[in-house]
């Protein structure tokens, strides 16, 4: 039996509910990233009322802090940080690649120094399995092994190999319980790895799929490219989810491929740094043009940053380095991004995706403050200087 249930769909692209231990998630879907049991700066209401059914947690983190047994005798996550609808958990694959200086793999699995004390984490796959089961995940992602964009075909191949391997070794340990079991595909930036990946994944009968090592910094046309080559691949009865992707143009073309599930930590890591994500693309407080502009963000946004004050008074916020410039940004573009699945949605019911696609990449290009450029004229408080990612870059999207 699936979980999926496709409702409609127009070409490629398809919507309906994925049904979980914890409730329904409606497809497309966005999940907003908590890496460390929290979407930064919201609260689990909050979350909820900006339009997400999901939130992705990530295994690795809260595995090195707070650790795996206090979450567990909390009663898992969900009770933890008091979110009670579906979580995904990602297995700490991607940080094989982000922080490659402090993860060593070998064949039976990977070894993370941790970075808050120094001690370290094996994982193998299996363990990776386990460790989401106790965390009471809904949704377990594999370990894999992800490649960095201008890796050699060789490295490709081998990493792809031993994805496969350890996906093998993961289906074996299928945690059930209602939990539902993710597989990985890779296979790099070439088009016959693509497909050969997804073929080993596919065979394995995972309850979905996800498609990983894209977004890493390739163009938009070979990520869409390598998607469909491996979603060709994926058996479409299952859920498939694109893992890491944040901007409303890919968002909307992997939609079309027939992508149902993403996440980004672009949305929180955006209002930190002051831009705010709208359909006529980013909106940088930074810029001196917003000191006296009394509009809100985006005219008809239901946030409770637009319903009730101005990009002058959020700017303001942000330049005097008040925390409710981050918490009100983060409102507006996780509820940004869902709103931009539910259009998306609604489009695919209508069989009108085509045209909302071509709808957004208009006012894309036609926007009236002259492009995502980031004008330095402001300088960041100090604070948000450390840590704060000017522009969100795609690498660590997967949080
Ligand atoms: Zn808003």
């Amino acid at each position: 039996m699936t979980a999926l249930t496709v409702e409609a769909r127009d070409g490629a692209a398809r919507t309906g509910t994925l049904s979980t231990a914890h409730g329904m998630v409606r497809t497309p879907a966005f999940m907003p990233v908590g890496t460390h049991a929290t979407v930064k700066s919201l609260d689990p209401d909050e979350v909820r009322a900006c339009g997400a059914d999901i939130l992705l947690c990530n295994a690795y983190h809260l595995a090195l802090r707070p650790g795996v047994d206090l979450i567990e005798r909390a009663g898992g996550l969900h009770s933890f940080m008091g979110w009670d609808g579906p979580i995904l958990t990602d297995s700490g694959g991607f940080q094989l690649v982000s922080l490659r200086r402090v993860a060593t793999v070998d064949e039976d699995g990977a070894t993370f120094v941790s970075p808050y004390d120094g001690n370290r984490l094996r994982v193998t796959p299996e363990e990776a399995v386990s460790i989401q089961a106790r965390l009471d995940s809904d949704i377990v992602m594999c370990l894999d092994q992800p490649v960095a964009w201008g890796s050699d075909s060789a490295a490709v191949a081998a990493a792809s190999r031993r994805t496969h391997r350890w996906a093998e070794r993961s289906a074996m340990v299928h945690p059930g319980d209602g939990r539902l079991l993710f597989g990985i595909c890779q296979g790099g930036f070439e088009a016959e790895a693509r497909v050969a990946s997804a073929r080993a994944i596919a065979a394995l009968d995972f309850d979905g799929v996800a498609v990983g090592g894209l977004s890493v910094g390739e163009p938009l046309a070979t990520m869409e490219a390598m998607t469909a080559a491996s979603v060709a691949q994926l058996p479409p009865d299952r859920p498939r989810y694109f893992m890491g992707l944040g901007t409303d143009s890919e968002l909307l073309a992997m939609v079309g491929l027939g992508i149902d599930m993403f996440d980004c930590v672009a949305p929180t890591r955006l209002a930190r740094s002051g831009a705010a994500m709208t359909p006529d693309g980013r909106l940088s407080l930074r810029r001196a043009a917003y000191r006296d502009d009394l509009r809100p963000l985006v005219e008809g946004c239901r946030c409770p940053a637009c319903a009730r004050f101005s990009r002058a008074y959020l700017r303001h916020l942000f330049v005097a380095g008040e925390i409710l410039a981050h918490r009100l940004l983060s409102l507006h573009n996780v509820t940004h991004v869902s709103a931009l699945m539910a259009a998306a949605r609604a489009a695919i019911r209508a069989g009108r995706l085509g045209t909302l696609r071509a709808e957004a990449e208009a006012r894309l290009r036609n926007r009236p403050d002259g492009g995502d450029a980031v004008d330095d004229e402001l300088a960041p408080p100090r604070a948000q200087r450390v840590g704060a990612s000017r522009i969100p870059g795609t690498l660590g999207s997967r949080g």
